[in-house]
């Protein structure tokens, strides 16, 4: 594994370290290749903020704890995906219950139920949803938006003790997978600020979110 992935499996998260993140696209690649995903759909894509600007502590440094103190971040690469919130918006929207926790606290889509209504792309603040050309399913009958699709957290592979794809090939372990105390202690270990603000780290940590000193 690599250094990035600490545990798989139930109630694990998956957070990026953006001042490790180095805007390479490695992680799209991977999910790309790993998952057959078409060519105009991206399961994971790295929103780059202030291109060429230099922070309050240089390029590509310490953007997340800039920000914290209420300073410049400069250039800022952050790998956006489905970060499988503990408490996700998209579950609480969704008119046809397509979009469900499972047992190992993921969020999953169900095919044959989505109507393509792209209510749920409305509501995660990540720009996660995904909805490729093809409808599929309901979808289909109803001629709407598409089915949609998003990052599956790999459970297949960490049904084999893998991480996902995306955090076992970054260069430089900017996507981190673990337990909310896993996480949260990798990021303290390497002194790297949190990039999201309260709000979004409640829905993605849920009661969790205190871990993050
Ligand atoms: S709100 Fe967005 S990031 Fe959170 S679980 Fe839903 S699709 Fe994933
Ligand atoms: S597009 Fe599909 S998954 Fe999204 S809210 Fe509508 S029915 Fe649910």
């Amino acid at each position: 594994m690599s250094d990035g992935v600490m545990s798989v499996g139930e109630g694990t998260r998956i957070f990026p370290d953006v001042e490790a993140c180095i805007d390479c696209g490695g992680c799209v690649v991977a999910c790309k290749r790993t998952w057959d995903v078409p060519r105009d759909e991206q399961r994971i894509s790295i929103s780059t903020m202030l291109e060429g600007q230099e922070g309050a502590d240089g390029m590509n440094a310490a953007s997340g704890r800039a920000l914290e103190a209420g300073e410049n971040p400069g250039e800022t690469a952050i790998p956006m995906q489905c970060y499988h919130c503990s408490d996700a918006p998209c579950v609480s929207v969704c008119p046809t219950d397509s979009l469900i926790k499972t047992d190992g606290d993921f969020v999953d889509v169900r095919d044959d139920l989505c109507i393509g209504c792209q209510y749920c792309l409305s509501a995660c603040p990540f720009g996660a949803p995904q909805f490729p050309e093809e409808d599929e399913g309901a979808a289909k009958l109803f001629g709407t938006g598409g089915t949609m699709d998003k990052c599956t957290m790999c459970e297949e592979r960490q049904d084999v003790g893998k991480g996902p794809a995306c955090a076992e090939e970054c260069a430089t372990d900017a996507i981190l997978v673990g337990s909310p105390g896993e996480i949260a202690d990798e990021m303290e270990k390497r002194d790297s600020g949190v990039f999201f603000n309260d709000v979004a780290m409640n829905i993605i940590f849920g009661e969790n979110a205190g871990e993050f000193a």
